[in-house]
């Protein structure tokens, strides 16, 4: 036997099992049992919230051979009909496919006629995705709705209500539908497994659920997608390693170090990313969304935004911790950040730019400069605000220590910054291992090829042997090593790389 999706097999067959939309089946049952039935309705809300749904359990409880019913009996020629499509009189118009003026025209001329079928007592409409169809076949639709027929109901079904026009909405009776809650779509995922034999931990159920935001095809889709990958006996860890990890939460963990302004943490974490093989234009992007969403909150215009309650618990803890000025700044930053990655080869150095601009401290925050600005600043110096120390005078006949180059390594990078700041973010990474024989040996974390690559560039290398030569008055080459090395005090570093930075 074919297989069955999850998401049809287990769909709402009466009002009962209809999930998260309790006050609609209240007021549709009540409307069913005073006869108050209106002539059309909107469904509005999110994607697999159960809009078409209910609007073919409608159908059932009007045509159902127990008679109007609120508990349609499922069994009969018409309840199963309705079920599978085939009733000739509940007629399904997917707007998406079928935008044009001649379905609405169709429809105009049948809609005065009786049912077809002796046993249907209501024509029923329904018409999905409404919002995508035209202008004209809108306002033919008005017509219609202007002189409802008799013994027909109309149910328009969108996911964007405001590209209903007024007309129409106001001939409807409107009912929001809700993203369905993580502990709904978990109840529900439970009982499904019970009935599938599929064993399942909780925290799997929780990640699946929330994975879903809020919709609960989503979530059996995933389920599907699960079980056929791994079997019956199902672990969260299962799912992470099928599914893998939900963005959203490492965007909040990367603009939570952001706004901690915990430099060291987020190039870490960025490193990560690019790791793990994300796309960080994209991430550039989600970025953008997520601060859009963080904004509007932090403007107490939350109710604007389209999110699961989760969701929008979890962003608004994000953005407590913030100003809107603050956020206005990270749009700008990663806006222009976004436009440099389209041109910019170097993705993870425009995005790590970005990201130590923004962790710079707020009162020496540099004037924003774009990335492209930055980027091509190659003799621009910029003004220090507190020098590091510099090393001695070096006589050219003196040795020159290794301790030497370790106590003067801060002023080291003070120069390279007022020469080019985009090196700077290279050396940032490294630290001096050695010098021995006009020789210094640098050390990056075995993660950062890219940054040693890059220093090694002719151009950028030349750059950092001509300021060691005039502070230290002699020739002195550098060599790059990867090796891992354990890590400094991450206060300690924190802060030098704040006050580098600064100014
Ligand atoms: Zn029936």
């Amino acid at each position: 036997m074919a297989h069955l999706a999850l998401y049809r097999k287990y769909r709402s067959q009466d009002f009962d099992t209809i999930i998260g939309q309790q006050p609609i089946v209240q007021t549709l049952k009540n409307a069913l049992q005073q006869d108050k039935l209106a002539h059309a309705y909107i469904f509005a809300g999110p994607r697999g919230t159960g809009k078409t749904s209910l609007a073919r359990i409608l159908a059932k409880a009007l045509n159902c051979a127990d008679g109007v019913t609120i508990k349609p009996c499922c069994q009969c020629p018409m309840c199963v009909k309705i079920r599978d499509g085939m009733a000739v009189d509940v007629i399904e118009l997917d707007a998406a496919s079928n935008r044009g003026i001649d379905e609405i025209r169709k429809l105009r001329e049948q809609v005065n006629y009786n049912p077809l079928e002796q046993a249907c007592r209501y024509k029923v409409y329904i018409i999905d995705e409404a919002h995508m169809l035209t202008t004209e076949a809108f306002n033919a639709l008005l017509k219609t709705l202007e002189e409802p027929p008799e013994q027909t109901v109309f149910v328009l079904a969108t996911t964007e209500i405001q590209k209903i026009p007024p007309t129409i909405l106001s001939r409807c009776q409107r009912f929001d539908f809700k993203r369905i809650t993580v502990p709904e779509i978990e109840a529900h995922l439970k009982a499904v497994c019970q009935k599938e034999n599929v064993t399942v931990d909780s925290r799997a159920v929780n990640y699946l659920a929330r994975l879903a935001d809020g919709c609960m095809r989503d979530a059996l889709s995933l389920l599907d997608r699960l079980i056929s990958a791994e079997g019956a006996d199902l672990t969260f860890e299962k799912a992470l390693a099928s599914l893998g990890a939900a963005l959203n939460t490492a965007l909040a963990e990367l603009l939570e170090k952001i706004i901690a302004r915990d430099l060291t943490g987020a190039l870490e974490f960025i490193g990560r990313l690019t790791a793990d093989g994300k796309d960080l234009r994209q991430v550039g992007r989600d970025l953008l969304d997520c601060l859009r969403d963080l904004l509007l909150l932090s403007l107490r215009a939350g109710q604007a935004l389209d999110l699961s309650a989760e969701d929008l618990a979890a962003l608004q803890s994000v953005a407590d911790k913030t100003t809107a000025a603050e956020l206005k700044k990270m749009i700008a930053v990663f806006a222009r950040a976004e436009q440099d990655m389209r041109w910019n080869p170097n993705v993870r150095l425009v995005f790590e730019l970005a990201v130590l601009e923004l962790c710079a401290p707020p009162s020496e925050t540099p004037q924003p400069r774009s990335t492209a600005q930055a980027l091509s600043e190659v003799e621009t110096p910029l003004q220090t605000k507190t020098p590091a120390a510099a090393p001695p005078p070096l006589d050219p006949d003196q040795p020159l220590t290794f301790a030497t180059v370790k106590q003067s390594w801060n002023f080291f990078l003070n120069k390279v910054k007022q020469k080019k700041p985009l090196l700077l973010t290279l050396l940032c990474e490294a630290r001096p291992k050695n010098y021995a024989d006009g020789v210094l040996t640098l050390q990056l974390k075995e993660s950062y090829g890219f940054h040693k690559n890059k220093l090694l560039e002719p151009q950028n290398k030349n750059l950092v042997c001509g300021l060691l030569k005039e502070i230290y008055g002699r020739e002195v080459n550098f060599e790059v090593v990867l090796e891992a090395y354990a890590a400094e005090p991450a206060d300690q570093k924190t802060q030098w790389v704040k006050e580098l930075f600064a100014g």
